[in-house]
């Protein structure tokens, strides 16, 4: 008997006349083995990872049709409809939070001090036992919380449904882009099954970026726990990852359902679904730090012209493009070349081909840290 079931959320209103909800999915049951949470879209205006869900669901009947979902898979298709319904001149702009203007994968509650308070003298000699009591806490832990407004209702909701999860996937795409994984150090590489399968050409390894988005705020409390309680076993209990499927444009049937099937077979070797997998393939790339991710920058205004594309090797030293400023100056160049400090592979550029000081142009992934402990490693 199929067991898909669908809660509907109902978020505050946020204007007179209108409210949003939020709809949740859920296969199987936790009872029968571990919780899966995916979501798609809390970046409302990245496409792929909508289309993915799309085959996912399609995947998901047909196997839970036959009875073959062995835990529990909980699915968010539409993970922000605040940010979807923000369109503004022809464009739907769901990145940053048009109230606020704070972007909407930022900023997510850091539990982990309340959370230590609550288990400090619980915790024993089994993991087990430790893991059950830190998730219990952490429902607690957000239940003592009272969101303001409408956005702080939506995250509090996600990280509601996610916060009990071993194994939580965010999807995302960039701008123009290969296929990478953003997730913690110390999720490596236990996690490399997740990569091998989605064909990720990058791995970018950070504990802590800075600016806790939502797969961080799901995982990192684990390690901070570990590092607060050294005497008793608390093992990161939650692979929680952002998923960047390519660019923004990157949308195919074939490549969601390759990306819907690649997720069933992680699954599948990860015990949430019934079923024969081969060992997943060869990583295309090993992991990198994500301190170690250049951020290529252009000094000056102008329009790009790109001279590297998404998965080139890039030497230090190399143009990585070119910004032109079609006036005549007698103080600059018309042309800007914009070089890599350091080698390493180019994983992501922006779509658009405008530049003014301070603007990302394009993402590298070295080997060697860039950035300090507590820097912002991500984008805005
Ligand atoms: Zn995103």
């Amino acid at each position: 008997m199929a067991t898909r079931a669908t809660e509907t959320y109902r978020l505050p209103a946020a204007s007179m006349a209108n409210t949003r909800s939020l709809k949740i999915l859920r296969y199987g049951a936790r009872a029968d083995g571990p919780k899966a949470y995916i979501q798609a879209g809390l970046h409302a205006d990245e496409a792929p990872g909508f289309l993915v869900m799309h085959h996912l669901i399609r995947a998901l009947d047909r196997i839970d049709a036959r009875g073959d979902i062995s835990g529990e898979i909980v699915l968010v298709p539409v993970a922000n409809p605040i940010g979807v319904s923000q369109w503004r001149d022809d464009w739907l702009q769901g990145r940053f939070n048009f109230s606020d203007g704070i972007n909407f994968n930022r900023r997510y509650p850091d539990l982990a001090a309340t959370v230590a308070g609550r288990v400090q003298d619980r915790l024993g000699d089994d993991a087990d036992t430790n893991i059950r009591l830190i998730r219990e806490a952490c429902g607690r832990a957000l239940d003592a919380i009272r969101p303001e407004d409408e956005t702080a209702h939506l995250k509090h909701k996600l990280m509601k449904t996610a916060h009990d999860a071993d194994i939580v996937l965010d999807l995302h795409c960039d701008h123009q882009a290969i296929m990478h994984v953003y997730i913690g150090a110390s999720l490596w590489p236990a996690a490399r099954d997740l990569s091998a399968w989605m064909g990720a050409s990058a791995t970018l390894l950070a504990d802590d970026s800075g600016v806790t988005p939502f797969d961080e705020a799901c995982s990192r409390i684990w390690w901070k726990l570990a590092k607060r309680f050294p005497a008793h076993p608390v093992p990161p209990a939650c692979l929680a990852a952002t998923v960047e499927l390519r660019g923004l444009a990157d949308l195919s049937h074939e490549m969601a359902a390759e990306d819907a099937d690649n997720i069933i077979r992680f699954m599948i070797g990860r015990g949430l679904i019934r079923g024969a997998v081969a060992d997943p393939p060869a990583l295309p790339n090993t992991a990198t730090p994500l301190s170690a991710v250049e951020h290529i920058k252009s000094p000056v205004p102008g329009v790009v012209v790109f001279s590297k594309q998404p998965g080139d090797s890039i030497l230090a030293g190399d143009v990585v493009a070119e910004v032109i400023n079609p006036l005549p100056s007698k103080t600059a160049e018309r042309t800007h070349p914009v070089r890599a400090a350091a080698d390493g592979f180019l994983f992501a550029r922006s779509a658009d081909r405008f530049a003014r000081p301070g603007r990302i142009l394009a993402k590298i992934a070295g080997r060697k840290p860039l950035k300090n402990k507590g820097a912002n490693l991500l984008t805005l």
